[in-house]
């Protein structure tokens, strides 16, 4: 846990933190930048009916990770947010089953997305409910919040940009108006964050979209690589802690800060090399909401990755299907 004489000194904008001193000035740069950020949005007592919602996706990072690492960008957010760092993973805790859990609203036993090896069409059990078809043709899959927001809100704009190469086959077909990988090259050499950032910046400035998802792989790789708990591991954390500044600069410059909730979120922790298993370093992840109308504060209550979804379309306004077993986190939200 981070020391009530740490977020003292954070909020006063005097770093002291000895391990930290030396990043002061940047806390301060990020503190500034949120601030504008954040401010019209403790000032809105009540739910605003337009929304963008952009949710970063950071994989295998852990609340460790966000609480040993230099985050100014974060630390500043949690200010505000409503957040858990309890929220529950599902198992196993792989990449795959807890990305799907979290944009189709229920664990593997109900979307069958149980490995890495998943592929749309190639269910290993029969799926009660179907996701957004494409042209008339079977998705292959459980309902997502991408599909979900394309159906019933047509003229939506949705977006997703992802460092991950295999994040994408997880929503329906045909449902995103906009989806780039990461550079190949930066992505091989486990830098595939700078162009994501950069591209989703670009697009989030130049259209808007109602729902925008970043997917930034590099903290997993460096929990297989070094290891959990590392000062690779917290180097990279930090990395995508400048990554998310740099999406909340574009948001606002944008001009539409004010109407638009920040999600961050991972996907699982991690132990030693890897993750999978049912530790707690492993299940618990953190869930944290920032923007118009969320009420600041660590969340009571219990949220599960599969209430993401749920929670997005009660942002969107949007009606969740009935097959999803998420709930949304309406505690994070005035009412
Ligand atoms: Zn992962
Ligand atoms: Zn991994």
């Amino acid at each position: 846990m981070k020391s009530d004489q740490r977020i003292a000194n954070n909020v006063s904008g005097h770093f002291e933190c000895s391990a930290k001193r030396n990043v002061s000035r940047n806390v301060r740069k990020a503190f500034a930048l949120f601030s504008f950020f954040i401010l019209p949005f403790s000032l809105l007592a009540q739910k605003p009916a337009i929304y963008h919602v952009v949710v970063v996706g950071v994989d295998g990072m852990s609340p460790d990770g966000i609480q040993h690492a230099t985050t100014p960008v974060m630390d500043s957010i949690l200010k505000v947010a409503a957040y858990t760092f309890k929220c529950q993973a599902v198992l196993p805790t792989s990449s795959s089953p807890n990305w799907a859990s979290m944009i189709m609203g229920a664990g593997p036993d109900k979307h069958g997305v149980t490995s890495n090896a998943w592929q749309p069409n190639k269910q290993t059990i029969e799926l009660e409910c179907e996701g957004t078809k494409r042209g008339g043709k079977p998705s292959g899959m459980w309902p997502t919040i991408y599909g979900e927001l394309r159906r019933q809100k047509p003229n939506a704009i949705i977006a997703c940009f992802n460092d991950w190469l295999a994040y994408n086959r997880l929503f329906e077909k045909g449902v995103v108006n906009r989806q780039r990988d990461a550079n190949l090259l930066q992505a091989a050499s486990h830098k595939g964050y700078k162009g994501i950032t950069k591209k989703a910046a670009r697009y989030f400035k130049k259209k808007q979209p109602d729902f925008m998802f970043v997917h930034l792989d590099m903290v997993d790789h460096a929990g297989h690589h070094d290891g959990h708990g590392t000062q690779a591991y917290y180097d990279a954390v930090g990395i995508a802690d400048q990554q998310i500044g740099k999406i909340i600069r574009a948001i606002k410059e944008s001009g539409v800060a004010e109407r638009t909730m920040l999600l961050i979120v991972a996907d699982h922790g991690g132990i030693g090399h890897g993750h999978g298993g049912d530790s707690p370093e492993e299940i618990n992840v953190p869930w944290i909401l920032t923007g118009p109308g969320v009420v600041n504060g660590e969340l009571q209550v219990e949220v599960n990755t599969y209430d993401t979804a749920a929670t997005l379309a009660y942002i969107f306004g949007i009606k969740a299907p009935e097959c999803w077993v998420g709930k949304p986190t309406i505690e994070a939200i005035a009412q």
